[in-house]
């Protein structure tokens, strides 16, 4: 493909790894990779201190905020685009189109600017303004559009497949049903796990799920890898209908409310999660309360800044390792940093908006500062 760079790590070099004293997550850092593309994935896994020692479990979080466009996304970004190039979909020069409130858009944006390709944007224009500056900023083209429902055909995904359509050599790259998504967490976040974890030695798995595939494809590589033993469990907020689901074995009900957790909540079995939703061994609800008040205990006690999707997986996680007993092991995923959402998660009005600032305990008031 005519593309800028090839996503391969540099091969010019000794592998660090052979030589290097340093444990193997770290050594991998040590190679040249090409490009942004090839500093996508291989994150370090965070062992939670303050939460192994109340628990008597370990409890680790996949730093996927060290990823090079800031979250989790850049993994799907990247390989949704590199499915499209193979399946012959576009070709240089072409444009790369979504429907995006966040982290993919932004992943997307940089890997299109990487690789050379135009990037077209659909959001709902209920988002703030520092996300659709940030994507103009990194050479997107953003359309906010009115924020209605996924039945409606003016749902900003509908609008991103009408736009690529309306175009020549252009790709609607699909995120919530192109399980080139699910994919990447097959090929890379789950051997990774794997492999941190000293060959598998771990007890269980649980994330939440915006489009799934985070979750199905960590699953999917986990379920078969370990032959059924490692537990994977969903984590759901407020105004996703996926823990009743799990909790009814299939029931589909409406979206009730909704919470502060962006990027995650869903009202679908999307296609990203269809094939690993029968496979879940139990899913756990996580009230805002208590995401919230994880954001601002891990900055305080671990130094780890990071939004409110992470901190709820870090909840559930924590959860999950009560329920699984002392001992266990528990990986979960800290999707991104604090840095996009902390006009909102910092400040004493926005908290009191959503009825969230008595559940900052007394001695973290102090990190509420905007
Ligand atoms: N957290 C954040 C902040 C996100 O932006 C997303 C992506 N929507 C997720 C979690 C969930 O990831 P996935 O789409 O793989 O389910």
């Amino acid at each position: 493909s005519g593309s800028r760079s090839t996503g391969g790590r540099a091969a010019r070099f000794v592998p660090a790894r052979q030589q290097s004293t340093l444990p193997a997550v770290a050594a991998a850092h040590l190679n040249p990779v090409n490009g942004f593309v090839g500093a996508v994935g291989n994150t370090p896994l965070i062992r939670i201190n303050t939460l192994c020692q109340e628990t008597g479990a370990e409890i680790y979080g996949k730093a996927e905020f060290m990823n090079p466009g800031g979250s989790v996304k850049d993994r799907a970004a990247l390989f949704v685009v590199k499915d499209a190039e193979e399946r012959g979909l576009i070709r240089p020069g072409g444009t790369v189109v979504e429907g995006t409130a966040g982290n993919t858009g932004i992943g997307l944006a940089h890997v299109c600017r990487a690789k050379g390709y135009k990037c077209v944007i659909y959001m709902p224009n209920t988002q703030s303004q520092e996300k659709i500056d940030l994507l103009r900023m990194l050479g997107a083209e953003v359309y906010p559009v009115p924020a209605v429902a996924f039945d409606n055909p003016q749902n900003y995904n509908h609008q991103a497949k009408r736009h690529a359509e309306s175009l020549d050599n252009a790709v609607w790259t699909n995120q919530f049903d192109n399980t080139a998504n699910r994919r990447a967490h097959i090929e890379t976040t789950g051997p990774e796990i794997w492999d941190q974890t000293n060959g598998g030695q771990l007890d269980g798995f649980i994330c939440a799920t915006g489009t799934g595939g985070t979750l199905a494809g960590i699953t999917h590589y986990l379920k078969e890898r370990s032959q059924g033993r490692v537990q994977c469990w969903l984590a759901d907020p407020p105004g996703s209908v996926l823990h009743s689901y799990i909790q009814t074995k299939g029931k589909l009900m409406d979206r009730q409310g909704g919470s502060i957790t962006e990027g995650i909540g869903q009202g679908r079995v999307t296609d990203n999660l269809k094939q690993e939703v029968s496979v879940l061994d139990d899913s756990v609800h996580v009230p805002d309360e208590e995401s919230i008040a994880m954001v601002y205990r891990l900055l305080d006690e671990e130094g780890i800044y990071i939004g409110a999707s992470s901190a709820l997986n870090v909840v559930a996680a924590k959860k999950m390792a009560e329920r699984l007993g002392k001992g266990k092991t528990v990986v979960t995923i800290l999707c991104d940093g604090a840095y996009r959402y902390q006009a909102r998660l910092f400040s004493r009005k926005w908290l009191e908006s959503k009825g969230l600032a008595d559940a900052i305990p007394e001695r973290l008031q102090k990190y509420i500062v905007l």
